[in-house]
């Protein structure tokens, strides 16, 4: 009697056939009967799954005025390929390690300190080209506070001197101009100033405000001109952090080395970090149990701008995640479990959206069919329909899979920051759709790809792209079996040629 009922509810009330929620009229035994009996698909979400969870999610903490004191500079190099980029990292490292007497191999950890002979620093970042945009803009809080713009001297402004330009003003973070190979005999540094002039640098012999070095970074020269340029910028941005207290900072760097196993760099921006802290970071957390600077000793504390290589991560943090310390293990498992709620909680609304936008068409349909029966009695109209939702929902499957019309390829982006999806954004929008392929852009986002793209790779038959990211096993299993094609890239301009060469696939063959 129940599901007859259930059926008189659906049929009169035009419900959503598809997303029934279990209420006072519709049990969860209920609506499994009529799943049943129709042959219907249901997806219905139980009322006791939706309690609210209480949030416990880890947050920064209030600032305190009293505690601020300067910190250091953290800097990213950007400019043009073949300006001088790696070269210049090179050397400015190498500065240091005569500098220091270290003597000993510096190892690659994703950033590094330059020490001036007055005692003081800059932190550069040392993740080259694109992944620099990644990792100024990541989660939109800029962890860069200067970015040093390399221009080769005999070559000048370039299309990627542009965008770098672009990308320091969005994310507000202020310029110094490192006018690079001047040793060479071709050099024209003034023309390099000139040319920026129209891209709206204005260095300051042309009364504008933005300073210009020249420098070789191969034969090393300039290099403490440089960083006394960056120590002044820094000195009139004042820039100040608590150096005390719990640390905040962000992932520069995730990797397993050989030695160490997983371990990732973080950049301390508020705070101190010391051993034995328990931090949070993403879906992930650790319990510090070493921390490495770039010359490989260990540390027992680091203090804002400082970055250090960490071990103890139960699973590796995303490059651009931000890490918060906690007070306890404890603390850690709950604001993890409560993310992962979020997760969920979005992954359902993204669920929701998807079966919204089908059943508003298919509402419509119905619509249609009801006044089409406007003339039969009210039984002979009930039957009809729920005849008539039966094959649609048994079709419905084909339709979407075996859609006539020009070829179309449907993906899905996933990059490890907003700069880089953004990025892949701005190339798919300046593809032409005319006469060829259709691009059908499903979803995008941050983060590793979930089991929701591939879900929805899946329901469009289309392929996931990734740049930056990576996929969890259980993830990757389910790709496999559903035949979902998931292309991880950590290049950009890989990852938008093998866009283009699966595109070009699509198209039919001329004949
Ligand atoms: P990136 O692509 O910007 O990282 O550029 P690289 O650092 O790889 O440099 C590109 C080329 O320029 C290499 O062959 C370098 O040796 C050369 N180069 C870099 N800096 C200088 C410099 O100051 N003077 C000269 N003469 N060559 C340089």
């Amino acid at each position: 009697r129940d599901v007859d009922h259930v059926l008189d509810c659906l049929m009169d009330s035009e419900v959503n056939v598809d997303r029934v929620r279990p209420s006072s009229i519709l049990n969860d035994t209920c609506v499994k009967h009529v799943v049943q009996r129709s042959g219907m698909k249901f997806v219905w979400t139980k009322l006791s799954e939706t309690r609210e969870k209480v949030n416990k999610d880890a947050t920064c903490r209030a600032p305190d005025p009293a505690l601020l004191r300067p910190r250091p500079p953290v800097v990213t190099i950007m400019g043009h390929v073949d300006h001088g980029k790696t070269t210049l990292l090179d050397s400015l490292r190498m500065s240091q390690i005569t500098a220091t007497e270290a003597g000993g191999i510096t190892q690659h950890i994703g950033a590094f300190t330059v020490r001036l002979a007055s005692g003081e620093t800059m932190t550069v970042l040392d993740t080259p080209g694109h992944a620099a945009f990644s990792s100024i803009r990541a989660r939109g809080a800029s962890i860069t506070d200067i970015v040093i713009l390399v221009v080769a001297a005999d070559d000048g402004v370039m299309e990627q001197t542009v965008e770098s330009i672009r990308h320091a003003r969005n994310a507000g973070v202020p310029m110094i101009v490192a006018v690079n190979k001047c040793d060479k005999v071709q050099a024209d540094p003034e023309r390099v100033k000139r040319e920026l002039l129209s891209h709206d640098v204005v260095c300051e012999e042309f009364g504008g405000d933005i300073q210009a070095v020249h420098v070789s970074a191969l034969k090393g020269e300039g290099l403490v001109e440089l960083t006394e340029a960056v120590v002044a910028l820094a000195e009139v941005l004042e820039l100040k952090a608590e150096h005390e207290g719990a640390m905040e900072g962000a992932v520069i760097e995730s990797r397993t080395d050989k030695g160490k196993g997983p371990v990732s760099t973080a950049l301390v921006q508020r705070g101190a970090l010391q051993r034995g802290a328990v931090l949070v970071s993403g879906r992930t957390w650790a319990k510090v149990r070493f921390m490495f600077d770039e010359s490989g000793s260990t540390l027992d504390r680091a203090e804002p701008s400082q970055a250090v290589q960490i071990c103890g991560w139960r699973e590796l943090p995303s490059a651009g995640e931000s890490i918060l310390e906690v007070e306890t293990e404890q603390r850690a498992r709950e604001v993890l479990s409560y993310r992962l709620y979020l997760d969920d909680q979005q992954r359902q609304s993204e669920e929701q959206k998807t079966v919204s936008a089908n059943q508003e068409a298919h509402q419509t349909q119905y619509r249609l069919q009801r006044a089409e029966l406007a003339h039969l009695s009210w039984r002979q109209r009930k039957n009809a329909l729920y005849q008539k939702n039966k094959e649609v929902f048994n079709t419905r499957a084909k339709e979407r899979d075996s859609e006539e019309g020009s070829p179309r390829l449907g993906i899905i982006i996933k990059g490890d920051v907003d700069g880089s999806v953004e990025t892949l954004l701005n190339v798919l929008d300046s593809y032409d759709a005319q006469d060829q392929c259709e691009l059908n852009l499903i979803h995008f986002g941050t983060g590793d790809v979930s089991e929701t793209d591939v879900n929805l790779a899946h329901t469009f038959s289309g392929s996931v792209y990734g740049f930056n990211v990576s996929v969890p096993r259980p993830v990757q299993q389910m790709a496999l079996k559903k035949g979902v094609p998931i292309k991880l890239q950590s290049v950009i301009y890989k990852l938008i040629e093998e866009l283009k060469e699966e595109l070009s696939q699509k198209l039919p063959s001329e004949t």
